[in-house]
């Protein structure tokens, strides 16, 4: 498969990187590589989505849009490897929007006469909303429609809304499967499909509805799946499903860490309820998610700086749809300053202008640290991310470290910043010596340690 990569520096490296290399761009997108694109303009998307676009603020697509929205255009199968934050949810819509309406006739045609021609799957509630949302403001100007389709909310409206014909239908897989077997819709009309997040339908256990869904789909119609990480069942995937994908990729996942300040605070678990109250404190008006491990930690933090009157709503997979929709509102509004989240119910959340991610508890697997801190720092902006680390969770960090290739520097509960020695021995508990800790970090991360301010 032909890997485009894209680096910080907006090079384009080409590099084969198996021996399946067939897949070779066309002649005809290859002045896209080599002009290094900068303007919107340039990758032949039509008038009304690039008027949006200005309008929308979107000056220079990001590079996962320089890299997808050519060969999608174009009706090839793409791979992408890229997380939110990225830009992704362009990346695919807005050349599936010029396709499809490209000799649409101004939407007058409703029910069997419009069938869903654009499917595109989310593992999450929340990400499915925030997906329909961008596609209806991309496709302001066009003569479409689009829906969202998830569970947890009555099932009637949308399939009245499938009644009145949609161009576009935003879906979580299982109630997909719903309408399909209430026969609310038909998927025999679908020319693309786009599996968003797919690792994470993986992890939530999708996979086989997936699988499932695409079977329904003509074999015609154009793939595109999006994901952070490849593992194993995903190439399978992709193999078993997809046409001659062209895989396209942004800097891996550690990668976007490097935008963010990060600290870490050395505590013990029984002091980070006290320590959230304070840190929320000393960042008045601004933006915050909080990352628990657990819906109790969540709910735990949460109450605590309500009774502080600290404003902060929680989501989490025991609140009902409505609960969780309220919580990302009053959020989203700056009615409530903070946000309390477990991993899951967190994924693909973009809210603008987050200021400060803190991880009350370190995720066990580390590239959900990434996924988290990723909160802040949306489209190129810088962010803060703290992490409170117990004792028992110093393996937690090691892992996270390694992974984003840098340590993460110790603050105190005061704000200021210990100096790495002070730092040490509340890492690893006072009994352990000092000189060997430093020979085992140098040994960790060479002698360059990378400064953060
Ligand atoms: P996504 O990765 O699709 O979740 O997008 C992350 C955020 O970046 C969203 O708030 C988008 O509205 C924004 N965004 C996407 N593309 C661009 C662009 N080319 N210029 C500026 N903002 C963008």
């Amino acid at each position: 498969m032909l890997r485009l990569t894209l680096r910080a520096s907006s090079r384009i490296v080409l590099s084969r990187t198996d021996k399946h290399w067939m897949h070779v761009i066309p002649v005809t997108r290859k002045p896209y590589i080599e002009r290094n694109i900068v303007k919107f303009s340039d990758l032949g998307l039509k008038k009304p989505i690039l008027s949006t676009l200005a309008r929308e603020g979107y000056q220079t697509p990001t590079p996962i849009q320089m890299q997808a929205i050519p060969p999608v255009l174009e009706g090839r199968d793409v791979v992408g490897l890229a997380q939110t934050g990225t830009g992704k949810t362009a990346a695919f819509a807005l050349p599936l929007l010029h396709r499809l309406s490209d000799g649409h006739d101004g939407g007058h045609q409703g029910g069997a006469a419009r069938p869903v021609r654009v499917l595109i799957l989310s593992p999450t509630r929340e990400l499915a909303a925030q997906i329909e949302k961008a596609v209806h403001v991309y496709s302001r100007d066009l003569p479409l429609r689009s829906t969202c389709v998830v569970g947890g909310v009555p099932i009637k409206r949308q399939i009245n809304a499938l009644r009145n014909g949609v161009d576009i239908l935003v879906a979580t897989p299982g109630r997909l499967e719903d309408l399909v077997s209430q026969k609310a819709l038909r998927l025999d009309r679908v020319e693309a499909v786009v599996l968003d997040e797919a690792d994470q339908m993986l992890d939530i256990g999708f996979m086989p509805a997936i699988r499932r869904i695409l079977r329904l789909l003509p074999k015609g119609r154009q793939t595109l799946l999006f994901s952070a990480t490849m593992p194993k069942e995903i190439k399978a995937l992709s193999a078993d499903h997809l046409r001659d994908p062209i895989e396209v990729s942004v800097a891996p996942v550690a990668a976007t860490a490097d935008r963010i300040d990060q600290t870490v605070m050395h505590m013990q678990s029984g002091d980070k309820v006290s320590a959230i109250a304070k840190l929320v404190r000393t960042h008045p008006g601004k933006r915050i998610i909080v990352f628990t491990r657990t819906k109790r930690g969540a709910d735990k933090v949460a109450k605590k700086l309500n009774v502080e009157g600290l404003g902060a709503g929680a989501i989490h997979g025991n609140k009902s749809q409505g609960q969780r929709q309220r919580a990302l509102a009053t959020f989203r509004e700056g009615r409530n300053p903070v946000l309390i989240a477990t991993d899951i119910a967190a994924r693909g959340i973009d809210v603008p202008g987050v200021e400060l991610v803190v991880n009350y508890d370190l995720p066990n697997v580390p590239e959900s640290y990434v996924h988290r801190i990723g909160r802040t720092a949306r489209a190129g902006a810088s962010g803060l991310a703290v992490s409170f680390c117990a004792g028992d969770e110093i393996k937690q960090l090691r892992a996270i470290e390694k992974l984003i290739r840098q340590e993460i520097p110790a603050l105190a509960v005061d704000g200021s910043h210990i100096p790495e020695r002070a730092a040490q021995p509340s890492l690893r508990g006072p009994k352990r010596a000092q000189p060997q800790q430093n020979r085992r970090r140098r040994r960790r991360y060479g002698n360059k340690q990378k400064a953060t301010a």
